[in-house]
């Protein structure tokens, strides 16, 4: 019976710095994610390379870049890899962290490069 509490959704969310490497990505410009919030996958990550940035998208086209007007380096992540040492209540609270992924083609071949196993 008892109503649920406020679902908490906009509790603080940090910021964190991050560097993202993944310059197939739609939301990339000179390593900065210009999407302003991310998901970071990893339920059961142990190793880097089983975490993956879910908001991830392939720029199909170079003709179509970010435009600077977002860019920011500091970015909310939710983060499902409970593993990692700077994963609190799903919240990144590491001061920097670094997306790696190169020319991934799909979210499976970017990782959180910052992973560090508790
Ligand atoms: S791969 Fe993730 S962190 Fe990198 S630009 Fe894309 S959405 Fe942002
Ligand atoms: S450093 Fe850890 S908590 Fe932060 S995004 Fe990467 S895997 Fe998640």
């Amino acid at each position: 019976m008892l109503a649920e509490g406020g679902n908490g959704k906009e509790e603080m969310m940090e910021k964190t710095y991050l560097d993202c490497y993944v310059t197939s990505c739609v939301y990339n410009a000179n390593n900065c994610c210009g999407k302003g919030d991310i998901v970071v996958n990893g339920k059961d990550a142990k190793v880097n390379r089983e975490t993956a940035c879910d908001s991830f998208k392939e720029r199909k086209s170079d003709s179509f870049k970010n435009s600077a007007n977002s860019l920011t380096k500091d970015i909310a992540i939710v983060c499902e890899a409970t593993n990692c040492r700077f994963n609190e209540n799903k919240n990144c609270k590491a001061e920097h962290i670094s997306i790696a992924g190169g020319n991934a083609s799909t979210s499976t071949e970017t990782e959180c490069a910052s992973f560090d196993a508790r």
